[in-house]
């Protein structure tokens, strides 16, 4: 068995909610030809994992391999004055405070997002106004035979949250561009976290906005006006702070949370005859 490999790991260690079963074989590759090699010579169904904030595990766990490239892939290299190639486990804090401090901006959204590069390439994560893929110049991605591409940003059909592939792959770098003016003082990001630590839970085990907004409204201020702050389901409630996030504050499972998930999608439907669509990907298997 190789030392990157482990079986049944809980992926409750692995998500921002704190709750999820088993991955079958949980896999940190060494680099890319480990990574490669790995796709090659294995058929199951593989499952990627950034740093889990935006993704809930149901509790019986995800059959096949989970990848994490946290350990490795997190480089950020300088290519010229405005340009830079980030890999996906760079964090997207890091790549903030990397900008920051070389006086690049406007990266210093990313300061707010506790993901990594490749979930904010997968979500088109965003912050402050500004989405990640405003400034994407290229990506290099894996497909599952193990196979490198770069590709445009053309390729894909971008949106808010939601990112179309032209195939199946994996994100292992991108080239972004940023404008030299625009750049972010340290004093400044302070004062963006400060800002959003009063409106939101950010200390908590949550995964960020459960919900995407719908056209013209706030998911968050849907489900406050439909009375559903602090409703608690076994141990996770909607967040008294922000109502489009659900806080796991007494070791909740992810049934509870996706219980919760639907009844709030249930109250906001009845009340305003709005569907609301999840931002946070659900992924794994229900126990029998
Ligand atoms: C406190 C808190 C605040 C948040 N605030 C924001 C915010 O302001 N704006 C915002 O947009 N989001 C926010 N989020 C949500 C979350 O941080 C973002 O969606 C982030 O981009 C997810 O990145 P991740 O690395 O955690 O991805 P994960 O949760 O690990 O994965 C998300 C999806 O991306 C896929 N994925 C991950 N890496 C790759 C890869 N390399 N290639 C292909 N697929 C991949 C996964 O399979 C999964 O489908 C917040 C979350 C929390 C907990």
């Amino acid at each position: 068995m190789r030392n990157n490999i482990i079986l049944n790991e809980p992926l409750s260690r692995h998500t921002s909610w704190k709750v999820g079963g088993p991955a079958d074989i949980f896999f940190t590759p060494n680099d890319r030809k480990d990574l490669s090699d790995f796709l090659k010579s294995n058929d199951c169904i593989i499952t990627w994992l950034g740093n889990g904030t935006n993704i809930l595990v149901r509790d019986a766990g995800v059959r096949g391999a989970v990848i994490s490239t946290r350990k490795s892939l997190n480089k950020i290299e300088l290519i010229d004055q405005s340009n830079y190639l980030v890999e996906v486990g760079v964090s997207c804090f890091q790549l903030a405070m990397y900008a920051t401090k070389n006086n690049f901006g406007p990266a210093a959204f990313f300061s707010g997002i506790p993901g990594s590069i490749g979930g904010a390439l997968t979500m088109n994560a965003g912050c402050f106004g500004n989405e990640t893929w405003e400034f994407v110049k290229s990506v290099e991605v894996m497909d599952r035979n193990g196979e490198i591409h770069q590709l445009d940003p053309k390729e894909f059909s971008i949106s808010y949250r939601s990112v179309g592939f032209p195939f199946p792959l994996w994100f292992l770098s991108c080239v972004m561009s940023f404008p030299e003016e625009g750049f972010t003082t340290i004093e400044e990001l302070k004062s963006m976290r400060d800002s959003r630590l009063e409106r939101q839970p950010l200390t908590e085990n949550t995964c960020g906005s459960v919900f995407k907004n719908p056209d013209g409204n706030y998911a968050g201020d849907l489900i406050e006006r439909s009375g559903l702050k602090g409703f608690r389901i076994g141990g996770c409630a909607v967040s008294e702070k922000h109502a489009n996030f659900i806080v796991n504050d007494k070791e909740a499972t992810a049934s509870d949370i996706e219980t919760l998930i639907k009844h709030i999608q249930k109250t906001v439907k009845d009340h305003y005859g709005i569907d609301l669509e999840t931002e946070v990907r659900i992924i794994g298997e229900y126990h029998e």
